[in-house]
């Protein structure tokens, strides 16, 4: 379990607030999560890693010298908001540019490009690179759709390491792409986490078995095996990862054998006896191992190896002294002038003032983003455990947070004087930078594409505005997302509604038509109990998934039905 928390919802900035304090002489907080204390030499590239919190010591615990310059700290298991991850890299950057790394997860994807977009936008050079070590999460086919786990510290040390000696943006991404290429991890799961405040584990694993290819956001292993020995354990893992060896290689290699969090090291180092033998019998040297804690996952139990076949290049830099708050390596002084930081995020920029008419759609926009943030408040729990079946069970903590972010926003707004365009580009830059994960980002980026549709200057507005609208959210998600039909996913909600509105809107008034619509889509949300996940974090355990409604669907769908509550009142 999960215990000590004041209230669930601050948990992370809780944590964050101790770690800053605790590791002072290493890192200092900036919005989004934190950077070293120290400024490095001007011109270097700034190495950014990042992702939920949950993993400690991933992400914070490896800013410092020799390390990464910044990590973006998300909420437990979900990813920080693109907002969050410009903040951070802007506030590290000394010049040189920004290489933005982390685990390869949908939502971390999508908020992460969006920051690098923005980076650039402003004449920053900026990079991302995501990391897919887990052998179990993807065929050898489809390496670019693995997960990253505890491979990522082989990746961040290699091209920090490569970043600190003055290597250039192109350089550095050059030797994080090559580390990630030579790294291989497997896992298993012997028990789940429990998110905090939450009644019970995300999962269990039953006595006397292991979840084999575990993830770590909770996510169970994709197979359940009776539990042999430490040793046997130690043959599965290092079976697994050897039969992924490159064909030529130096026979040198830097190996980590990780616990999840419950799993003791006295645990760990029995397994890792057996591990260190088996790669000396098969003619590897061993680089520098690391056996303990480095990317957790809360409280669960469960172990994971990781190898990466290294050149000298790689060698050098894994090898490379660094002095972090959890990873300290060699011996670097904490030299330099102390970083005076001022938040370089600010605040959105004014609202303008919306016609009549524009605000009058305002107060309604305000309603139906009201009766949004109500029903994900009743379904939260539902929410949760349909995103626990085959994803990391943050669904309905990141509807609810999204949703009443994107209303207190959207009231502002509206109280400003705002039009409906202005109330809705409230509304979904606050789900988006508020709500954190892929479908945080997604609505996001469909709440914004709503309000672009209407002109806040306009005397009137026509109905048929509202289905141009709800196509403007649908395509928004699409392209974001690069989901299609079918992919179970939010869009296999909407997209039936979208349709169905438009067919009948010519007909029936815009609220029988939206009231008939939304029926649709909650059909449309049930019969995705049918499909295999495609998309985002549920596609690993595709098979676990049929027979369930997909979170995202369902949310969707009581979305739109709320709004058809109101609008017949
Ligand atoms: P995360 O997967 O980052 O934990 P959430 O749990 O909040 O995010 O949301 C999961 C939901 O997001 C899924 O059920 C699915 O409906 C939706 N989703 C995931 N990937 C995509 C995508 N590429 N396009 C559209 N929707 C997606
Ligand atoms: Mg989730």
């Amino acid at each position: 379990m999960t215990k000590l928390f004041n209230d669930p919802a601050t948990f992370s900035d809780d944590m964050l607030v101790g770690f800053l304090d605790a590791f002072s002489p290493w890192v200092v907080g900036v919005p989004g999560g934190c950077i070293r204390a120290q400024a490095p030499a001007a011109g270097k590239v700034a190495v950014i890693v990042g992702g939920g919190s949950g993993h400690y010591p991933a992400f914070c615990g490896v800013v410092g010298p020799g390390y990464a310059d910044g990590a973006v700290v998300g909420n437990v298991f979900t990813s920080p908001s693109a907002t969050e991850c410009y903040s951070v890299a802007s506030a590290a950057h000394v010049g040189g540019g920004v290489l933005i790394m982390a685990g390869n997860y949908a939502g971390d994807v999508l908020n992460f490009d969006e920051a690098r977009d923005r980076l650039r936008s402003e004449g920053i050079a900026a990079e991302t690179l995501y990391i897919t070590d887990d052998v179990a999460s993807a065929g050898p086919d489809a390496i670019e759709q693995r997960r990253g786990i505890a491979g990522d510290c082989i990746v961040f040390k290699c091209a920090s390491a490569a970043a600190e000696a003055g290597y250039n943006l192109d350089e550095v991404v050059r030797v994080a792409a090559k580390a990630n290429t030579v790294t291989r991890s497997m896992g298993l799961g012997l028990d789940g986490c429990t998110l905090p405040g939450a009644p019970d584990a995300l999962f269990h694993v039953p006595d006397g078995k292991m979840g084999v290819g575990l993830g770590i956001h909770g996510e169970p292993g994709i197979s359940e095996e009776p539990l042999p020995s430490a040793r046997e354990v130690a043959d599965l893992l290092v079976d697994r990862c050897l039969a992924e060896a490159p064909t030529t290689h130096s026979g040198r290699i830097a190996v980590i054998l990780n616990g999840l969090g419950a799993t003791k090291y006295e645990e760990l180092f029995v397994v890792w006896g057996q591990v260190a033998k088996r790669l000396r019998d098969a003619g590897y040297t061993i680089v520098d191992p690391d056996v303990g804690e480095l990317v957790t996952s809360l409280d669960m139990a469960g172990l994971s190896l990781t190898i990466a076949w290294l050149d000298d290049e790689l060698e050098q830099f894994w090898r490379a002294p660094a002095n972090t708050p959890a990873y300290r390596k060699g011996g670097i002084d904490l030299a330099g002038n102390r970083r005076e930081v001022q938040a370089t995020h600010t605040a959105s920029s004014a609202v303008s003032k919306g016609s009549t008419a524009a605000q009058e759609l305002a107060n309604k926009a305000v309603e139906a983003l009201d009766a949004i943030a109500r029903t994900m408040r009743a379904h939260e729990r539902e929410l949760a455990d349909l995103d626990t079946v085959a994803g990391d069970g943050d669904h309905g903590r990141g509807m609810v947070k999204g949703s009443t972010f994107a209303l207190e926003a959207a009231q502002a707004a509206r109280d400003h004087g705002a039009g409906i365009g202005g109330v809705m580009a409230a509304a979904g830059d606050a789900f988006g930078s508020r709500a954190g994960g892929t479908s945080g980002a997604l609505w996001g980026a469909g709440l914004t594409a709503f309000g672009q549709v209407f002109d806040d200057q306009a005397d009137s507005f026509d109905p048929s505005l509202a289905v141009t609208a709800i196509r403007a959210m649908r395509d928004a998600i699409q392209y974001r997302g690069g989901a299609s039909l079918g992919d179970k996913t939010m869009l296999d909600a909407l997209s039936p509604f979208v349709d169905a509105l438009t067919a009948a809107l010519p007909d029936k008034g815009l609220v029988t038509a939206w009231t008939d619509a939304a029926t649709i889509a909650t059909q449309a949300a049930e019969s995705t109990v049918a499909l295999r996940p495609k998309r985002g974090r549920a596609r690993p355990l595709a098979e676990r998934s049929l027979g369930h409604a997909d979170p995202g669907a369902t949310s969707m769908a009581l979305a739109l039905t709320a709004i058809a509550s109101i609008s017949t009142d």
